[in-house]
């Protein structure tokens, strides 16, 4: 197992592909799927408790999370409660749209534009607000849903900075 992202301080999308973490393209084109990015192996599970589907399975409380891709429908639940915030919701089907979880407040309204950052905090463009879920009281994290302009983003675009 590549550990090139503990010396670079975040991973790369071929890092993650080699861990089997990136959900494919052609279910990512059929609708809202969880892309969980967790490459360490820590005793954490609240992923897992927190899909009523079983779409999240581990091999004991250090395994990595497991995704079953077709399992999941990318309900969200699962982003709320990750204290790593490393799951992320992708979807190309209508517009193409990503969760954040965002833990910094305020919130972004819903319809502005924010700069889009990749895993290494670089801007990779621009994209819109189109929902907000605050955080509730048994979950951790609120998510920001926004809508980015190309695929691409929907692999690399894991964080925003309001304008
Ligand atoms: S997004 Fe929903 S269905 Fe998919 S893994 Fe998370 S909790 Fe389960
Ligand atoms: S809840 Fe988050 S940090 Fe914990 S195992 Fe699941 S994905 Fe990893």
């Amino acid at each position: 197992m590549t550990l090139g992202y503990l010396e670079k301080g975040y991973i790369t999308l071929e890092e993650l592909q080699e861990m089997g973490f990136v959900p494919p393209p052609e279910r990512v084109r059929k609708g809202p799927v969880a892309f969980i990015e967790c490459p360490q192996e820590i005793p954490c599970n609240p992923c897992v408790e927190a899909c009523p589907y079983g779409a999240i399975t581990m091999e004991g409380i250090n395994g990595l999370p497991r995704l079953d891709f077709e399992k999941c429908n990318g309900c969200g639940r699962c982003v709320k409660v990750c204290p790593g915030l490393a799951i992320f919701i992708v979807n190309a089907r209508g517009r193409y749209t990503v969760w954040l979880p965002h833990e910094m407040l305020p919130l972004p309204e819903r319809g502005s534009e924010v700069v889009l950052l990749d895993r290494s905090g670089r801007d990779v463009g621009r994209g819109r607000v189109v929902a907000v879920m605050s955080a509730e009281e048994n979950t951790r994290s609120s998510i920001v849903v926004v809508e980015v302009p190309e695929e691409w983003h929907l692999y690399h675009v894991r964080a925003i900075r309001v304008v």
